[in-house]
């Protein structure tokens, strides 16, 4: 499975159509009803809506579901004191989405930062992250994911130490996406990586496609987009939010409406996307809005 997506991958780049990945899960798990708890542990007490996401997803036209896991690591689930459910919430998580997966399919292990920040910034040594990272990995390859997408990390530092704790526990494809935000100056991680920066390191860590999700809208990622296949030949993977956010009381709100997410985020394949996904505030109607247009040229 996991050779067959490097395949396809490669098959829908020579075709110059982007493979279409998922959306945002989050704002699918408050339109049924989470509130005030960590959505990784809805995959203990309600697997039953998360494979509901991931089904509409994959109805949507999505390749790929990603795990509700992105906080999965154990000094993320360990600040909402779920650490010691650490194997059930990553195993459930993959149980899930293989359960609303197509046969053509493909379930991806999703993993996000630790939420603490590595040495000398932090006191977070960069070994341990790597081990918190290939703790988690080992157990998403225990319950068979076909790959894995790493995503919104800002450090390079962490993002690497996930790439090569993945690595540690599996020979399986590695997705590795960083996020940006749009300055004068050109694009950059709230650290200070520049997506050439990126790509040179997460390709050196092991990962196989490189790319950025988060933050920004689909119109600010195109020259982002562009930057990446400046810096690499690798197979890029593009998620972007739906529009640049809007601060309403404190609270980050996304206006733009699915078709001009589509319509906006088509338009990357130019710039070099081979995958194209959706991030936060996005819905499977901008999944469908997208894999239409792709399907379109
Ligand atoms: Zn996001």
């Amino acid at each position: 499975m996991s050779r067959d997506f490097l395949a396809l991958l490669q098959q829908a780049r020579s075709d110059g159509r982007p493979l279409i990945w998922d959306g945002a899960v989050g704002t699918q798990l408050i339109a049924r009803g989470l509130v005030g708890r960590v959505s990784e542990e809805w995959n203990l007490s309600r697997p039953d809506a998360i494979r509901a996401i991931h089904a509409d997803y994959f109805a949507a036209g999505a390749i790929a579901g990603q795990t509700n896991t992105f906080g999965g690591n154990r000094l993320k689930l360990k600040t909402a004191g779920l650490e010691d459910k650490l194997l059930m919430i990553n195993v459930q998580a993959v149980e899930a989405a293989r359960a609303a997966c197509p046969a053509e399919g493909f379930v991806a292990g999703n993993i996000g930062p630790t939420g603490q920040l590595i040495a000398p910034a932090g006191a977070l040594a960069p070994e341990e992250a790597q081990e918190v990272f290939e703790e988690q990995a080992r157990v998403l390859v225990s319950a068979e994911v076909d790959l894995f997408s790493l995503e919104t990390f800002f450090d390079l530092e962490e993002a690497k130490a996930a790439v090569a704790g993945v690595r540690q526990a599996s020979d399986l494809p590695v997705i590795a996406s960083m996020t940006f935000r749009r300055t004068r100056r050109g694009y950059f991680t709230i650290n200070g990586v520049t997506p050439e920066a990126a790509a040179a390191g997460l390709i050196e860590a092991g990962a196989d496609v490189v790319g950025a999700n988060c933050t920004i809208g689909p119109a600010d990622m195109k020259d982002l987009a562009r930057a990446f296949r400046q810096a690499t030949d690798a197979p890029l993977i593009f998620q972007p939010n739906a529009g640049n956010p809007r601060l309403v009381e404190g609270k980050e709100v996304y206006e733009q409406g699915a078709e001009e997410f589509a319509r906006e985020a088509v338009a990357l394949k130019e710039a070099g996307a081979n995958i194209l996904g959706a991030c936060c505030g996005s819905t499977p109607e901008f999944i469908r809005r997208l894999a239409e247009k792709v399907e379109r040229r």
